[in-house]
């Protein structure tokens, strides 16, 4: 739900821009749309799409700190929804490994890691917003950290799950994240990915104007060529990618989800959105369904493969102020 972004990225190493693509290393893109006065480019060599140029990582934060209680608000709220989605991901990793130490990056408020510690998973999760790690710490009890994964510096091999939902599309360098998550798998580990489909349905139908361009908060856009290359070229083996159906979604989140879309917009569009709330409740019962909204890959770290090296060199010094909230926080359904 959350995101990664390294502290001291821009100036340690820039991210996606015209002159190279942050995955491949291609030099060769087009511009593929402007949506909502950004610029989205797709790289010849792989395919991402990715702004140009990468908004400042004070942008960044300071957009997160505006979204981020709206949005936790709405997961509270909806969180019988998120835990019938998360119970199908539950499924499906069961069918790859049954036990074993799992991770969940960008953890929000820890409902899936909740739901896999009891099916007897070892779980631990590592989020940068505040205020949904306190609340996995102090209402569900789980082991979660505060941070980005770069600072999390889990020691390498060291899960056996990995799992990132609604995440890397935060991430400003897309091969920085597979690489760091490749590295902190155990061989033979099983790595579980959900990210908007630029390709699905909804995207292709809604053209620039699709919620994945103009939310604020999203700095990469995958397809399934795209998310391929990423996981393939930080070492995994893909074992299943395709576009799926999302989360059913209540009246209540799509509004809430409406006013962060409309960020930019008028003022008055966004209280507009927020009058409705009371009508809400009288829809709340409405559900709807994300149609082929998402991209979902389960991928795995080769048996034989080493990770044996050092952390990355890219990883932040710590944090000037202490580490209190400074990481960005990004958040997403
Ligand atoms: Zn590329």
């Amino acid at each position: 739900m959350t995101t990664i972004v390294r502290p001291g990225e821009q100036t340690a190493h820039p991210p996606a821009t015209a002159e190279r693509c942050s995955l491949c290393g291609s030099a060769r893109y087009k511009t593929l749309l402007r949506a909502k006065g950004r610029k989205v480019i797709e790289c010849h060599g792989c395919g991402l799409r990715a702004l140009d140029p990468m908004p400042s990582l004070s942008r960044m934060i300071a957009i997160n700190e505006e979204t981020v209680h709206p949005f936790f608000q709405a997961c509270l709220e909806d969180e019988s929804s998120y835990r019938g989605y998360f119970a199908n991901k539950l499924d499906d990793l069961q069918q790859q490994r049954t036990e074993g130490r799992l991770l969940d990056v960008g953890c929000g408020a820890g409902f899936f890691l909740d739901a896999a510690r009891a099916r007897g998973y070892d779980v631990a999760g590592v989020d940068l917003s505040a205020v949904p790690t306190a609340y996995a710490r102090d209402q569900l009890r789980l082991d979660v950290t505060m941070g980005s994964l770069y600072d999390y510096r889990a020691p390498s091999d060291a899960f056996d799950l990995i799992t990132i939902f609604q995440t890397i599309e935060h991430d400003p360098n897309p091969a920085a994240l597979g690489a760091e998550l490749f590295r902190i798998m155990a061989p033979g580990g099983t790595l579980m990915v959900t990210t908007p489909a630029a390709d699905g349905f909804v995207a292709r139908v809604m053209g620039k104007r699709w919620f994945g361009y103009r939310n604020v908060e999203h700095v990469t856009f995958f397809t399934r060529r795209s998310l391929q290359h990423a996981l393939e070229a930080a070492g995994f083996e893909i074992i299943s990618l395709d576009v799926e159906h999302g989360k059913k979604l209540t009246m209540k989140y799509v509004l809430n989800r409406l006013i962060n879309y409309y960020y930019n917009h008028r003022t008055f569009i966004r209280n507009g959105l927020r009058l409705l709330h009371p009508a809400v409740f009288l829809l709340g019962k409405v559900v709807l369904f994300e149609p082929w909204a998402h991209l979902y890959a389960i991928a795995r770290k080769p048996e034989t493969a080493s990770s044996v090296g050092p952390v990355p060199a890219q990883l932040p010094a710590q944090e000037p102020d202490g580490g209190r909230g400074a990481p960005p926080t990004i958040t997403d359904e």
